[in-house]
């Protein structure tokens, strides 16, 4: 493509809303413009790396064995109703009526509609197993939308659903995402990991969250070098020593700490440090009084709380209303001694410890000398804080490093959450009724764009990986006024798109200067710089842009040195699979 004839507004400055370099360079590359909070318009250099993008999705769920289909976006609320969502998704779910006053929403996922479909039809267990997917335009009214492409409310997902006769089959089809998300990610030349999830009710290794590292991501993988363990933080299992057991300790005191509420204040006035504290932190669980105890200098985690309650509704904290109802204090000072809440949950890490500081449930006061085994009647003891650097790996015992990520994929057998409550039941072998079972495959089609730059900038712009790269190369013609110059340009262009490259041509009419910011600013992995004094001394200069390494390539040898330096490009990037690039034979 011309550049001169292409709509790439390309801008100095970042728009003042955008926090994050991808959002900054998407918008200075003229990649995308925004429209209204979270939805974004993609223009065209945008939409060729998206499209990139969704090709090598394609490809791979199609070697996987999965089906395309395209569903509609607009979704009947009755179907929401059916599986009980309509009550649960909350305000992400965009919900309108039509002129007959019937609900419907814009589909945020497609679990309710993929069931449908397939329920009522697919009766025998010979129909299965199924695999569908779909690249589609989803809606989530999400409560903060920001960072550009990386949390929009309209944005671009591959979602796909695998329906199953049996368990084993539903693994088989789970193992098979998980392997094909690998290779997509891997191929894209993003630097990932696959990291555990929690898979809720269905428990076992059943969710993975496909993480792109980078600083500025949202969420926090625990990481070990050692033996490759990774999860996120929510699911990262700690493996706590416990206290030393069977040390006594003197009967329980009451202290005066008068306006001391937090874990830090009451430490400094009692001269103790915050790992001799016990929080007592009280949650409403669906109804029930819930109190759940935890180390001073550590964080509960809600995620983990959840499962160990067995919980279907997430545990809420209490108001001030309710801790003062439960404890007869004010908050700040709940403790475990005569507190009434139906239930009392403790960490691990506290089973067998003496000797600590708890609120005493009375305004301005705390207990001292608490011996949990000796004064509560704790009703279990579990995993449930936040793991921190200093654990050790729950697989190896090795040292975990917690680093940044962006989700970019996410795979979870679902189980037969939604057959159930839409039904899609089937004949086995012997004509027995039974559910079928599910999963789900997700991808964040346009996040990835967002991610890979995340990943792949510098401060001159973005470097793009050569699959996912809007255009492979850039050829910028120094002068497209003097005809023997911009026809050299044009000559080289036309070869490289006679290899089948994807390729730029800056031929518009601006400063040397201009060109070589913005060819920097797009992140084409290659430019192929084309200028009358290079050519007066029979070269043309190269560059690749993510190493930064430029040379100067004679033109009478062209064709075979472009290709060997093509390949020079491609190998600096550590790509899964020689379909793609120069080696390839797509
Ligand atoms: P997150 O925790 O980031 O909100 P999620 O758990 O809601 O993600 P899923 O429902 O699993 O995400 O959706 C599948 C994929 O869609 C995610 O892995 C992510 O890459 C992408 N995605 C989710 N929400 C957004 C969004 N608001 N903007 C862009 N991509 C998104
Ligand atoms: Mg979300």
């Amino acid at each position: 493509m011309r550049l001169s004839r292409m709509y790439v507004p390309t801008l100095k400055d970042a728009p003042a809303d955008a926090e994050v370099i991808s959002h900054k360079l998407l918008v200075r590359a003229g990649m995308i413009r925004k429209l209204t909070s979270g939805i974004y318009t993609f223009l065209p250099l945008g939409l060729k790396s998206l499209n990139k993008v969704k090709a090598i999705v394609r490809e791979e769920m199609e070697r996987a064995g999965a089906q395309e289909i395209f569903m509609p976006t607009v979704q009947p609320g009755d179907l929401w109703k059916e599986s009980g969502r309509w009550e649960f998704y909350g305000k992400e779910l965009l919900r309108f009526q039509d002129r007959h006053g019937r609900d419907y929403c814009l589909g945020p996922t497609h679990e309710e509609v993929v069931t449908d479909l397939l329920r009522g039809e697919v009766r025998s267990y010979r129909q299965l197993p199924l695999n569908v997917f779909q690249i589609q335009t989803k809606f989530r009214d999400e409560i903060r939308p920001r960072f550009g492409l990386m949390r929009g409310r309209e944005f671009m997902m591959k979602d796909g659903y695998s329906f199953d006769a049996n368990d084993a089959g539903a693994d088989e089809s789970y193992k098979a995402m998980f392997e094909a998300y690998k290779r997509i990610f891997a191929r894209m030349g993003l630097r990932f990991s696959p990291v555990e999830a929690d898979s809720g009710a269905i428990g076992g290794s059943f969710s993975h969250e496909f993480m792109v590292f980078a600083d500025t991501g949202e969420d926090t993988i625990a990481v070990c070098h050692g033996c490759g363990y990774a999860a996120n933080l929510e699911k990262a299992e700690v493996c706590a020593a416990c206290e030393p057991c069977g040390e006594t300790c003197d009967a329980i005191e009451d202290v005066e700490t008068p306006n001391q509420h937090t874990v830090e204040e009451v430490a400094a006035y009692l001269g103790v440090t915050p790992d001799r504290i016990i929080k007592t932190l009280l949650y409403d669980v669906g109804g029930e009084a819930v109190a759940v105890l935890v180390r001073g200098d550590r964080e509960l985690n809600e995620v983990k709380l959840k499962n160990a309650l067995g919980a279907q509704e997430d545990p809420a904290m209490a108001s001030p209303e309710q801790v003062r109802e439960w404890s007869g204090a004010p908050v700040g000072f709940a403790g475990p001694v005569g507190i009434t809440v139906s239930r009392i949950l403790a960490d691990n890490e506290l089973q067998g410890g003496t000797d600590y500081v708890a609120g005493a449930n009375k305004g301005d006061t705390h207990i001292k000398h608490l011996d949990l085994s000796r004064d509560v009647k704790v009703d279990a003891f579990a995993d449930l804080r936040v793991i921190t650097e200093s654990d050790p790996c729950p697989r190896c015992g090795g040292a975990l490093e917690l680093t940044k990520g962006i989700e970019v994929g996410h795979v979870f057998k679902l189980g037969t959450k939604y057959s159930e409550s839409l039904g899609a039941t089937f004949l086995d072998e012997n004509g027995k009724e039974k559910t079928m079972i599910m999963g789900c495959y997700g991808i964040g089609v346009s996040r990835v764009v967002a991610a890979c730059i995340e990943q792949n900038h510098d401060k001159d712009g973005i470097a793009f990986p050569p699959p996912i790269a809007p255009y492979e190369a850039t050829v910028v013609c120094l002068d497209p006024r003097k005809e023997d110059i911009l026809g050299k340009a044009e000559e080289i262009y036309e070869m490289l798109r006679s290899w089948g490259m994807d390729v730029l041509l800056d031929d518009r009419d601006e400063r040397p200067g201009v060109k070589f910011k913005d060819a920097d600013l797009m992140g084409m992995p290659m430019q192929i710089v084309v200028g009358g004094k290079g050519l007066k001394k029979g070269i043309v200069e190269v560059k690749d842009r993510r190493a930064g390494e430029k040379s100067e390539l004679p033109v009478a040898d062209l064709e075979r040195e472009l290709g060997l330096w093509r390949k020079k490009v491609w190998a600096g990037w550590n790509l899964a699979d020689s379909a793609d690039g120069p080696e390839g034979n797509r």
